[in-house]
């Protein structure tokens, strides 16, 4: 196992010089964008890792996972969803066209930043930090963490940088599919994206929903299996936003990118496998990671498609 890390690590890095790392956040840009890791957490909760293993991110997106899981499991399935859809969108991640464009004005999933907003805005909380610390709750069960924090500075950089997701949460009330006070529910947006990582949290993480909700580390049921389903199904189809197709063709398991540059990747009842690479690809996804789990599916059969 470790070998077969090893080896697609050092694969991936030989493309590291393709990508770059975010910039549009500044406090990401100054991520290093020659570090790259993979961790493979089994049914067990015994997890492996290889290469810049001690790299930490921002989890960024991959922070919608959570918070979507939080929302099905405080509010139900019907409630979420008759607010949010549950189809992929070609469009990048933070894009505002198709919510104007279509009536009715609903995010197209709960895996862009529109969607994701309005999620976060359907939580019973008023108060942004408690809302906040309800994910990060979350978040340490899945991963089994207690130790996981808020990086404060990438989290002030993304709200002094918040145009787009500002307008989106904008958009969003003016069109009465959000409610609620915008600024106080992007504070938790913000910060819930800030919250730092090492690929070995990403593999825990991927695990717990491979494993129908339950942590293999912990053995704690942090979500139920139908929550556990519904977020595999929708890290599958929505997880790499407009490169989840290819994403499927060529590494085939449900996965969640962020640009801080984690992928956690969820192979039904056998393991979470994850990767850190701040330099991104085009779509603002690890364009080392990608590589490194298109070899890894390959390597250890594990594709679900
Ligand atoms: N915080 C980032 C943003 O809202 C998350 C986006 C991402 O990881 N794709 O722009």
């Amino acid at each position: 196992m470790e070998g077969a890390l090893r080896e697609a690590v050092e694969l991936g890095r030989s493309i590291l010089g393709q990508g770059a790392v975010a910039t549009y956040i500044p406090e990401l840009a100054k991520a290093d964008p020659s570090a790259l890791a993979a961790a493979y957490c089994g049914m067990d909760g015994k997890t492996i890792s290889a290469g810049d293993e001690g790299t930490k991110i921002t989890v960024q997106s991959i922070s919608k996972v959570a918070s979507l899981g939080l929302a099905l499991n405080i509010c139900g399935e019907e409630t979420v969803f008759s607010k949010v859809g549950v189809e992929p969108s070609a469009d990048p991640f933070n894009s505002i066209m198709r919510l104007e464009m279509r009536a009715p004005h609903r995010p197209q999933n709960p895996l862009i930043n529109s969607g994701a907003i309005l999620v976060l805005s359907l939580l019973p909380f008023s108060d942004s930090t408690e809302r906040l610390e309800a994910v990060l709750d979350t978040m340490r069960r899945m991963s089994g963490n207690e130790g996981l924090r808020v990086n404060e500075a990438v989290a002030a950089s993304e709200k002094d940088t918040s145009d787009r997701n500002r307008s989106l949460g904008y958009f969003l009330r003016s069109v009465e599919a959000m409610d609620g006070d915008v600024e106080n529910i992007l504070d938790s947006y913000f910060r819930q994206c800030a919250i730092e990582c090492s690929v070995e949290d990403l593999a825990a993480m991927g695990a717990t929903l491979a494993c129908g909700g339950v942590n293999p580390l912990t053995g704690e049921q942090v979500f139920p299996e139908r929550t556990a389903l519904i977020l595999r199904a929708l890290m599958m189809t929505c997880g790499l936003y407009d490169g989840s197709g290819d994403f499927a063709v060529r590494v085939g398991f449900p996965a969640k990118s962020g640009v801080g540059g984690g992928i956690m990747g969820s192979v039904p009842a056998r393991a979470g496998v994850a990767v850190v690479g701040p330099a991104l690809d085009k779509r603002g996804n690890s364009i080392g990671g990608v590589r490194t789990l298109e070899m890894l599916s390959e390597s250890l059969s594990l594709r679900v498609l």
